[in-house]
């Protein structure tokens, strides 16, 4: 009997490392929907990768927009029952350089709506349609500005967002606990050579998303409830 193919949902996905991610979990055999809240820009993403034979199709998605999530989640149930994979990849980082103590409280609450509050609302979506069918991978896309340990006032509702989005991790690791194959981490991709990260980044998109493909992909007895880097445990 065929293995049927893994589903793999990815937001933020029409440029940078999410982009990346849906090619190489489309290499790793996934059916991948590649979402963006940019129609016109998702659709011509996919049709990149469906060019080059992956098995890739595009869903609007605004990680905001609850709304949204809620017509994704019925999307989904309803092509394919279930799902096995989701990437939290979208994010913004919009206080560089300003001042904890002055910067406008408006950009601190769209930092923390699209970095944080979207995870959360993508998790308790998804994650019970992934406990329904007894398998999940989440993989939150954080950074090393989000670790408490190093935590300083560079960019402050941007490192604080990825606090949380770690925070999250946790709770929702912890919540599922005990169920079948469920695994729900958090990682830091580096410095990356995409909008966000600017051209002197140290890393390559494919650098980048490796250990996201990594524990999309985990094993059974993989972890759980972990914060990694470079495949390799990172201090919260
Ligand atoms: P990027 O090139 O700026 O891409 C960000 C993606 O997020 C874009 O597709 C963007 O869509 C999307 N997005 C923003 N707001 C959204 C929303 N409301 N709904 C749906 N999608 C939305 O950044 P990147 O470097 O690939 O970053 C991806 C993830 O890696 C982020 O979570 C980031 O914090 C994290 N990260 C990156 C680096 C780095 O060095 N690059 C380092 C550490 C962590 P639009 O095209 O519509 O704007």
């Amino acid at each position: 009997m065929a293995i049927e193919k893994r589903i793999a949902l990815v937001t933020g996905a029409n440029r940078g490392i999410g982009y990346e991610v849906c090619r190489q979990l489309a290499d790793a055999g996934m059916q991948v929907i590649l979402t963006s809240r940019d129609a016109t820009k998702g659709e011509a993403a996919a049709q990149v990768l469906k060019g080059e034979g992956k098995d890739v199709r595009f869903h609007q998605l605004d990680v905001t927009d609850e709304s949204g999530v809620a017509k994704l989640l019925q999307f989904v149930k309803a092509e394919y029952g279930r799902l096995d994979v989701l990437v939290n990849n979208a994010g913004v980082r919009l206080d560089q350089g300003l001042s904890v103590f002055d910067e406008d409280m408006a950009l601190v609450r769209a930092t923390l709506e699209i970095n944080f509050y979207s995870a959360l609302h993508m998790c308790r979506a998804f994650v019970p349609l992934m406990q329904a069918g007894g398998y999940g991978r989440v993989v939150n896309v954080s950074s090393s500005l989000g670790q408490l340990a190093e935590m300083d006032a560079e960019t402050p509702a941007y490192s604080i967002s990825k606090a949380a989005l770690n925070a999250l991790t946790r709770v929702v690791a912890d919540a599922v606990r005990g169920d079948k194959d469920i695994k729900v981490n958090t990682m830091s991709p580096g410095w990356v050579r995409t909008d966000m990260g600017g051209a002197d980044a140290d890393r390559s998109l494919a650098q980048g998303a490796d250990t996201i493909t990594w524990l999309a992909t985990l094993p059974k007895d993989g972890p759980t409830s972990g914060f990694f880097k470079d495949r390799k445990p990172l201090a919260w």
